[in-house]
């Protein structure tokens, strides 16, 4: 095959590889499996699914001059061909991989295996998007006893080529031949070798680079020796044994543990697989002029526009992650190798004027010179993210609709959570301070290891993850973790990296604090803090106390809800305002909010809701004694007792809902009659039966009797909802006359009001037009009793499958349908959602679901539903408000569902009011975009 045919194939290709299917099938034999960059380079950035983000990001860097080490990318459809093919390959790879081998031998003049120049190479991991520390990476392949001292003498410097060898053979027992920590080791057993023989020889933790050339050659005597014993085989001499086994140990970590309990996370198909990368070797650890290190081109924990990141002299790669040696920072470099920096610094700007984005990338420099290895859109915290959206518009580095999209929506809230009180953290006086990686407020009690902070979060304990350093191990007790402290590593280290993408709270390289996995203690300044014990860390500042400290509210919160003049002179909280205004500019729908109270409509409002999409009124049966005026009304045993109960608890709802008219200064409130099943009104046991008794005079017997009357097999299903509106009208007529005279109260204080009244679980039009005709009644009393012209609307929950299939007919009666996603979920796929908790986690491990349906709409099954009620509603009545209160309509994925079918707005608790603003502002974004 022709060169250039191939490339053209490839151009071709990567616009469309990802949709394979409407590709015409091709003979396996001439398919490209493998893509070269370098002096020439056969893919680029936007070809992400099929060489991964890694391996298209090196050929998007070689093109645009960038110095980038030459070599070839292996695409994710070997991966996939991999594990429909028992693990075997395409029979063409081979020929193809050699053909990538011999161009980069002809770039660098080395060559793979050779007893006097001897290319080196490294095995690279690279998915789609990135998974910190799932995939590992081999450094310094093709060397052996005899190319090492080929290397030795190339380079006159046997150190350096004893110092590949051994990390190579360390890496490769380790990733390929599976030479690991066992469960009853506390250390990495290669560590232990190396500790073992750092105390023989030098009688104490040297640096590795104070290890000589012989240390380091009886390191890697003693490597292979442990790999025999420990795997049972003998090292692999040829270097193309190396590489296969290497390219099918980075393909087969795509199913291991760690890997699959991230792509759950971050739900990343399995289907999407994972590239390979072969690089020709650039060295970092030739000596003092040389280092490995990991950059950022602003702050991402903060946002500042500053050259942030790492670098460790003399080191290769990894050493830098690991955490082992604590690195400097970056500006150290201008001092120790200017010509370095200022290379460093001209590469930042060039990356950020290509990308148009914050990039994180890796670099090496050998002898003076300068090597980039990756670069990636940088992972940020919500407050990076804000600033940086924020200064690259005004930068006119990207546009404002590009702004918005940049701050990823379910991030958001961790703008909203509350930082350390400041004169409560003076107070508390700092133990100890580390990095600053994760921004805000934790307190938590301590644990030392993974499994045992899982355990206490299940608990519902607070936990505080502390580590010497987290490795992918952790990632479990770091997801159940408040925050997370760590005694060593920098700013991208593991903990920071994963800290940074999770929004978890993060302090790390606080060297100040001893941890002892053996005691379980933690030991700072003569104190002892055991597991259990709270301590507190600020993520921000980088500081960590003794304790529990107090919290305060975000900048945004204080200014929004609490009016705090300070907090609204604060760059973020501008800067947040600035975010929510072109969100409004953007979105289509609108956003109400779930509320229940005047307080909670008021901070809804006050987050930009333009109404309620929620009033559930049973909730306010529950305060004080209206919970009895509640029962008698439920105990009572003929229409007029129980006409008798209502009439008390009516100055109740009246002054409620006037409460919640006033909060939204005209803006619409739909207001749910009542749903949940009665029994859930009475008391249980029998000494709270007896207590209720002796309050309320009816007899205890009574009570117990009706209690069990009320007892329902499947309450979920049972007598609810607008069901016991029919069965008892005079309680949806109290509710429809208290709505009605506080409008009236409201409208005579001269503001606008519009209730929106809502009849819950309705299947059949006739439930609702049953339900109507007692609200209309209502309104008429009122409106002639108190001489006002009301102005409302009434209208359904679509929440039970009939009621959505049935909607043209329901629309005939109904002004408005909101969306119940919570019980159309339940109804929709006969699953309680309360009692999911028994095989939901199984079935998301088996990826029958492949996000919980309760927190993110089943678009396929449930969403169905959604659309053909949209459809049909809309056919009965054009002018139909469409809305959606569950769960649902505070999680950004489904957020862009309910934009796809067009609904006008979603509605969520007033926090999330934010989020699903700027969820639903991208979502128009993206609809636009897309057409
Ligand atoms: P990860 O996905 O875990 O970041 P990488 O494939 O980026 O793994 O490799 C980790 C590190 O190994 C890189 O940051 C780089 O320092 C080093 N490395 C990888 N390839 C090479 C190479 N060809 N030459 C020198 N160092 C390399
Ligand atoms: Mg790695
Ligand atoms: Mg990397």
């Amino acid at each position: 095959m022709a060169k250039t045919s191939a490339r053209k194939t490839a151009a071709k290709r990567g616009t469309r590889s990802s949709k394979p299917a409407s590709r015409a099938p091709r003979a396996a034999g001439d398919k490209k499996f493998v893509y070269l960059f370098g002096r020439q380079t056969d893919g680029n950035g936007a070809m992400k699914a099929l060489l991964g983000g890694k391996g298209a990001n090196l050929g998007e860097m070689c093109r645009i001059g960038l110095p980038v080490p030459p070599g070839f990318t292996i695409t994710t459809e070997v991966c996939t061909y991999y594990y429909a093919n028992k693990r075997s390959y395409p029979p063409v790879l081979r020929a193809q991989m050699d053909a990538g081998i011999a161009s980069i031998e002809r770039q660098t003049g080395k060559k793979f295996g050779d007893l006097k120049n001897p290319l080196l190479v490294s095995v690279r991991s690279g998915a789609r998007d990135s998974m910190p520390g799932m995939m590992d990476t081999i450094l310094n392949l093709g060397l052996n006893d005899q190319t090492v001292e080929a290397l030795a003498a190339r380079t006159g410097n046997p150190r350096f080529a004893w110092d590949c060898y051994r990390r190579f053979v360390q890496m490769y027992g380790d990733v390929v031949l599976g030479v690991q920590k066992r469960a009853d080791e506390d250390h990495d057993p290669f560590e232990t070798v190396i500790h073992g023989l750092k105390h023989e020889r030098h009688r104490q933790d040297v640096e590795d680079t104070t290890l000589t050339a012989d240390d380091l050659k009886e390191l890697v005597a003693r490597f292979k020796a442990l790999i025999k014993e420990r795997a049972g085989k003998q090292f692999p001499n040829s270097p193309w044994d190396q590489l296969m086994g290497a390219v099918g140990a980075v393909f087969g970590s795509w199913m291991n543990d760690r890997a699959i309990v991230y792509r759950r996370k971050y739900n990343i198909p399995t289907e999407w697989g994972t590239a390979v990368n072969v690089q020709a070797m650039v060295y970092g650890n030739t000596g003092d002029r040389s280092g490995s290190g990991v950059a950022f081109t602003r702050n991402p924990a903060n946002g500042a526009k500053e050259f942030y990141g790492e670098f460790l002299i003399n080191a290769q790669g990894e050493d830098v992650v690991a955490g082992v040696r604590t690195p400097e920072p970056v500006s150290e470099l201008k001092a120790q190798m200017p010509k370095a920096y200022a290379e460093l610094e001209r590469i930042r700007q060039t990356l950020e004027k290509h990308f148009k984005d914050v990039q994180d990338f890796e670099f090496t420099i050998e002898d003076g010179v300068v090597y980039m290895l990756q670069t990636r859109n940088g992972k940020r915290t919500a407050m990076a993210a804000l600033k940086f959206s924020m200064d690259m518009y005004r930068e006119k580095l990207i546009d404002w609709k590009t702004a918005v999209m940049r701050n990823p929506a379910d991030q958001l809230e961790q703008l909203l959570a509350p930082v350390f009180d400041a004169a409560e953290a003076a107070k508390a006086k700092a133990i100890a301070t580390g990095l600053p990686a994760g921004p805000g407020a934790a307190s938590g009690q301590i644990y030392l290891n993974a499994d045992r902070a899982v355990a206490a979060a299940e608990k519902g304990q607070k936990v505080l993850l502390v580590r010497i350093e987290t490795s992918p191990e952790d990632l479990r007790g770091m997801i159940a973790a408040e925050g997370i402290l760590t005694a060593r590593g920098g700013v991208s280290s593991h903990a920071a990296l994963v800290a940074r993408q999770m929004g978890k709270v993060c302090v790390c390289g606080a060297a100040a604090i001893e941890v002892d996995y053996q005691a379980r203690v933690v030991k700072v300044e003569g104190r002892s803090f055991k597991e259990g014990d709270w301590m507190s860390i600020d993520g921000t500042a980088g500081k960590v106390y003794a304790g529990q400290v107090k919290t305060a509210p975000s900048e945004i919160v204080a200014g929004l809800i609490h009016g705090d003049a300070a907090a609204k002179k604060t760059e973020k909280f501008k800067n947040f305002q600035q975010l929510m205004k072109w969100c409004s500019d953007a979105s289509r729908m609108s956003v109400r909010t779930n509320a229940d109270t005047p307080e909670q409509a008021a901070n809804a409002v006050a987050f930009g809701a333009i109404g309620i999409g929620l009033t559930r009124t049973e909730h306010m049966f529950f305060e004080g004694d209206r919970i009895d005026a509640m029962r008698e009304m439920i105990l009572a045993e003929t229409e007029d007792a129980r006409k008798a109960a209502l009439a008390k608890l009516l100055p109740y709802q009246r002054e409620d809902f006037a409460g919640i008219f006033r909060a939204l200064h005209g803006y619409p409130a739909t207001i749910r009659f009542l749903d949940p099943p009665l029994h859930e009104f009475l008391p249980h046991t029998t000494e709270q039966q007896a207590e209720l008794s002796k309050k309320i005079g009816v007899p205890a017997a009574r009570i117990h009797q009706r209690v069990e009357q009320l007892h329902e097999f499947n309450p979920m299903l049972g007598f609810r909802g607008c069901r016991l509106g029919i069965g008892y009208p005079e309680i949806s007529a109290m509710q429809a006359r208290a709505v009605f005279e506080a409008a009236a109260q409201v409208q005579k204080e001269g503001i606008k009001v519009r209730p929106e009244i809502m009849i819950p679980l309705v299947g059949f039009k006739k439930e609702l037009d049953l339900q109507i005709e007692v609200v209309h009644q209502a309104a008429r009393e009122v409106q002639a009793e108190q001489k006002v012209k009301l102005n409302y609307m009434v209208g359904t929950m679509i929440e039970i499958p009939r009621g959505a299939l049935t909607a043209d007919e329901i629309a005939q009666s109904a002004e408005f349908f909101s969306f119940g996603t919570n019980d159309l979920t339940q109804t929709g796929l006969g699953m309680s959602r309360d009692d999911s908790g028994s095989f939901l986690p199984q079935y998301a491990e088996l990826e029958i679901v492949k996000k919980n349906p309760f927190a993110t709409i089943d678009t396929t099954g449930v969403g169905q539903l959604v659309e053909i009620a949209v459809t049909k509603g809309r056919a009965t009545r054009p002018n139909l408000k469409l809305g959606i209160c569950g769960e649902h309509g505070g999680d950004p994925a489904s957020i862009q569902f309910f934009e796809k079918v067009g609904l006008d707005y979603v509605s969520c608790s007033p926090y999330r009011v934010p989020v699903a603003r700027l969820a639903a502002a991208q979502a128009a974004l993206q609809a636009k975009a897309g057409d």
